[in-house]
């Protein structure tokens, strides 16, 4: 049995500010952190394109697990804003949220991403643009540290705390469980006491968490589920936008079934990669703030969100299906031209060899209508003419769409204002406590409860 003041359960974002806040505020506490993934060095995807094509399904992926968290090999995007990325202001107010962001802001640029560019959509005309095609352009800035500056800034945050803190890596936590005043935490191989227990298992962790939660009785509600596809267009297509604001979230209200569906996690220059949960793939984007690491495409997500009201409670069950309905088919992840998914034709691979567009991933070439629900395709389709209008060429024959992108959200955890639950030292933060999805809202949380917790132990 090991002591410790405070336990940190996942070493992404959410669990280094923590970790990162309470060192700065309190220089003589204990403090352990215990990572089901690997140290940074170590994360390695063995997909090389060469000898291994596609997922292999690694017990642990060094995509989504290991120091960094899911967020390690990411495009680094940070976005300031109350308007997406989460609802953590529900619970701290909307004015400490921004603080907190540009806060995290202030500790990425100074451990690596001096030399980042903050982008805003702040006066900008775009705005007006996409009103006139009846798109809504979110409000936010955005730092794009770049998959490969957000590398270095995780190295020095880990340089910085690794002597002030205990790390235990390849050490997934089976157990937590409350004894009294106090939580015991259980791996494998370890077993930690401590007064206060801080979670952050992030996504990746969600089923796990379910099990917490069962265990603790601690109440959960369903959240939702976000379904669509990835899509992949010449840089030029979307230059004006992207050079101004980098990411630039749009939405649109189909005319159709009046659903919403929005642009998400934008790439200028970026590549299409596969993402790994709990066994499913999917495909996700990100690039490089290094202009030789800069491809010809841009990518970026449609996404359209899908809540259930009783009976149906799974939301992520039934986007699970999805994506393996689209792993059953592909193999994994499955591209076609947006001119074959009009004509009601699946893409081949001398199709896609002949397409002036050349995919950054290499996917299955098929037919997404067989996968993607009717409602769902039928909204995309409609919002890439409507970014065709702001975007010429997005409708283009040639666009690539992948197949399958599912936004899994934990179900959400029922926590107070500081971010705790009915169990006193019980903190459930970042994208675990389905209150944050994104780098910016992760991070906040994580210094929100350490700034609480070194006030009570004042
Ligand atoms: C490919 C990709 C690109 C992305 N790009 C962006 C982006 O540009 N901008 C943005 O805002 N967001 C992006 N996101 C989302 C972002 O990464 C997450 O919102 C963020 O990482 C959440 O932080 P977190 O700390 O809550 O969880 P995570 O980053 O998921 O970290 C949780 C950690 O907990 C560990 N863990 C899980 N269960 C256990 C357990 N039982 N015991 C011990 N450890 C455990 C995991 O291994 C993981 O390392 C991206 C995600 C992916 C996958």
């Amino acid at each position: 049995m090991m002591n410790y003041d405070i336990v940190i359960i996942g070493a992404g974002p959410g669990g280094i500010f923590s970790a990162y806040e309470l060192v700065k505020l309190k220089d003589n506490l204990k403090i352990a952190v215990f990572e089901a993934g690997s140290s940074l060095e170590k994360r390695k995807c063995p997909i090389d394109g060469e000898k291994i094509k596609s997922c292999i399904r690694c017990k642990s992926c060094a995509i989504m697990n290991g120091f960094g968290g899911a967020g390690a090999f990411s495009d680094g995007k940070y976005n300031i804003t109350n308007q997406f990325g989460g609802t953590l202001y529900e619970y701290i107010g909307k004015k400490k949220a921004i603080e907190l962001m540009e806060y995290v802001d202030g500790i990425n640029v100074s451990h690596g991403g001096e030399g980042t560019k903050l982008y805003s959509t702040a006066n900008s005309d775009i705005k007006k643009m996409c009103l006139q095609s009846d798109l809504h352009l979110m409000e936010a800035s955005v730092r794009h540290l770049g998959t490969d500056i957000n590398y270095i800034v995780l190295e020095n945050l880990y340089n910085e705390l690794k002597d002030k803190v205990d790390f235990f890596f390849d050490a997934p936590v089976e157990r937590v469980l409350k004894n009294k005043d106090v939580y015991e935490v259980y791996t494998e191989r370890d077993t930690a006491v401590c007064h206060s227990c801080i979670i952050s298992a992030g996504r990746s962790g969600s089923k796990w968490m379910e099990t917490v939660c069962k265990n603790l009785d601690i109440p959960t509600k369903s959240n939702r589920v976000d379904i669509g596809v990835r899509v992949e267009l010449p840089a030029e297509v979307f230059a004006h936008l992207t050079d101004e604001l980098y990411e630039s979230k749009i939405v649109y209200r189909t005319e159709k079934f009046e659903d919403l569906v929005r642009t998400f996690c934008m790439n200028p220059k970026g590549v299409v990669v596969n993402e790994n949960t709990n066994g499913i793939v999917t495909v996700n984007g990100h690039s490089y703030e290094d202009p030789k690491k800069h491809t010809e495409n841009t990518n970026f997500a449609l996404l359209v969100s899908k809540h259930f009201s009783e009976p149906f409670k799974d939301s992520n069950g039934y986007g699970e299906s999805i994506a393996r309905l689209s792993n059953m088919l592909g193999g994994g992840v499955m591209v076609q031209r947006f001119g074959d998914l009009i004509r009601g034709r699946r893409s081949t691979q001398s199709r896609i060899d002949e397409s002036y567009v050349t995919p950054t991933l290499a996917a299955t070439p098929g037919d997404l209508s067989l996968v993607i629900p009717k409602r769902i395709l039928d909204g995309i389709i409609e919002m890439i003419y409507a970014l065709d209008k702001i975007a010429p060429g997005t409708a283009n024959d040639d666009t690539l769409l992948y197949g399958v992108e599912v936004k899994f959200y934990n179900m959400e955890v029922e926590i107070d204002d500081h971010l705790e639950t009915k169990h006193k030292g019980l903190f459930v933060i970042g994208d675990c406590s389905g209150v944050t999805h994104s780098l910016s809202h992760a991070s906040a949380s994580g210094v929100c409860v350490a700034r609480y917790l070194s006030e009570c132990l004042r």
